[in-house]
């Protein structure tokens, strides 16, 4: 009776595939060698992984290593490490065009960091009180000026209306979180930015790293499809420290995503020697909870060209089957592409179910690296083995909270994938009639 419902119990959740014992290559992928890569990942010592921060470019230092090891070639000329340079505030500078002239504005007017380095042209200084689509009108990006005191409150709510720059005559003693540049007006000046103001602002590149994309590939033996690529990615970033609970304030991330970022680089050591018709291209992402800087800046500056990336695995918290049970894994955006079917397939044959996630695979399609790619028209999803648990973001995502051993038999399904992937004559496309199938015609 036993083995009866035991034997209905799988029939109903894998296909009809036969399970095979893992290829030699394929047990290759340990849980021990996962521990010890999440471990160290999600380790104090890198304080969370906030991009930017001492503890990412640890983490990248030990990614880009591990590559060169693995005898991986590099993706970015002959570098490993790829992403801008820090902005110089030091250098920064505005000019303002008004009725009556131009006001010169120096970097000790600037009162935070930007992000990014900057150069931006004709910017339309707009009062803080025009309505909220004013500043997303037309193809001229926009400038608010906030005149008089203005709360700390009060000025994060004009940051979400993501203008390029803010200007105040006086800022609040404590600051929020900005993305763009604040600076500070004399109320004299202020009032002479009447309608029709322009305003230019430059910050210049630093010598220091940003952050850092890390990448490198293995060829493909094909003489035609090595110019075509796969990608294996996993954000390596997190969102570093936070106000402590229970005493800890390090969000460690280990499954997000220092998970994924250690399931690449096993895939990596699997198929490092495979006959690979095929490219793959694994990469590392930085700020990806920062709004997918990394992958975003990686499609705009793209060392493959878009046009040859025919998929892209991107591995997102696959360490805690906790709510889906275990090997399982769901793919995003499930119905947009022939991907997840085909992924399914193959994982299939290793004893691993993958499946449209019935919330969660529409709902976190636009939630990860993945998106900018399939924006760009390349067929991206990301993979998880896992839910969004409850220390999710929290001091509690630990390395010791992960079951090693099911994400070892889930990683070893997706290498079985992205092998028969890059070996298959046939690219997996989205679906026809789509804007994402618009988008891949158009690349
Ligand atoms: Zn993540």
């Amino acid at each position: 009776m036993k083995t009866v419902l035991f034997a209905f119990v799988l029939a109903a959740i894998i296909p009809a595939q036969d399970v095979v014992a893992p290829a030699a290559h394929l047990q290759r992928i340990t849980a021990e060698a996962l521990k010890a890569d999440v471990h160290f990942l999600a380790s104090d010592e890198l304080e969370g992984r906030a991009t930017p921060s001492p503890g990412l470019d640890k983490a990248a230092a030990f990614l880009a290593e591990r590559h060169e090891k693995l005898g991986l070639k590099p993706l970015f000329g002959n570098a490993r490490l790829e992403g801008p340079m820090r902005p110089d505030t030091s250098a920064a500078s505005a000019r303002l065009t008004h009725a009556g002239g131009v006001l010169a504005l120096g970097a000790e007017r600037f009162l935070n960091t930007a992000s990014q380095p900057l150069q931006l042209k004709q910017l339309a200084v707009l009062p803080a009180e025009a309505p909220d689509n004013a500043s997303s009108e037309g193809s001229t990006a926009s400038v608010l000026l906030h005149a008089g005191p203005i709360t700390r409150d009060a000025l994060a709510r004009l940051a979400r209306r993501r203008p390029a720059a803010i200007l105040v005559t006086e800022p609040p003693a404590e600051l929020p979180r900005l993305r763009m540049p604040l600076l500070r007006l004399t109320p004299e000046e202020a009032a002479q930015c009447t309608a029709g103001t322009h305003m230019e602002l430059t910050i210049p590149e630093g010598k220091e790293r940003f952050a850092s994309n890390v990448g490198s590939f293995l060829p493909g033996s094909d003489p035609v499809l090595k110019d075509s690529a796969l990608l294996v990615t996993a954000h390596y970033d997190h969102i570093g420290t936070g106000p402590p609970v229970d005493g800890d304030r390090i969000r460690n991330g280990a499954d997000d995503d220092a998970s994924g970022t250690s399931a690449a680089l096993a895939v990596a050591f699997a198929l490092k020697d495979r006959p690979l018709k095929r490219s793959v291209l694994f990469v590392h992402f930085y700020g990806e909870e920062s709004g997918f800087l990394g992958s975003r800046r990686f499609v705009e500056h793209p060392p493959w060209p878009l046009k040859n990336m025919d998929a892209m695995f991107n591995l997102e918290m696959v360490g805690r089957p906790d709510d889906i049970g275990k090997d399982c894994a769901w793919v995003t955006g499930w119905t947009l592409s022939d991907f997840g079917a085909r992924v399914a397939a193959v994982s299939a044959t290793q004893g691993i179910r993958c499946y449209e996630h019935p919330r969660l695979s529409k709902m976190l399609f636009g939630g990860s690296d993945n998106f900018p790619f399939a924006e760009k028209g390349v067929v991206a999803h990301s993979i998880s083995a896992g839910s969004l648990h409850k220390q999710y973001h929290q001091p509690g995502d630990e390395a010791s909270t992960l079951d090693y051993e099911n994400m070892a038999r889930v990683v070893r399904g997706i290498a079985a994938a992205v092998e028969a992937m890059a070996n298959d004559a046939v690219a997996p496309a989205f679906k026809p009639g789509t804007n994402w199938a618009e988008a891949a015609a158009r690349r």
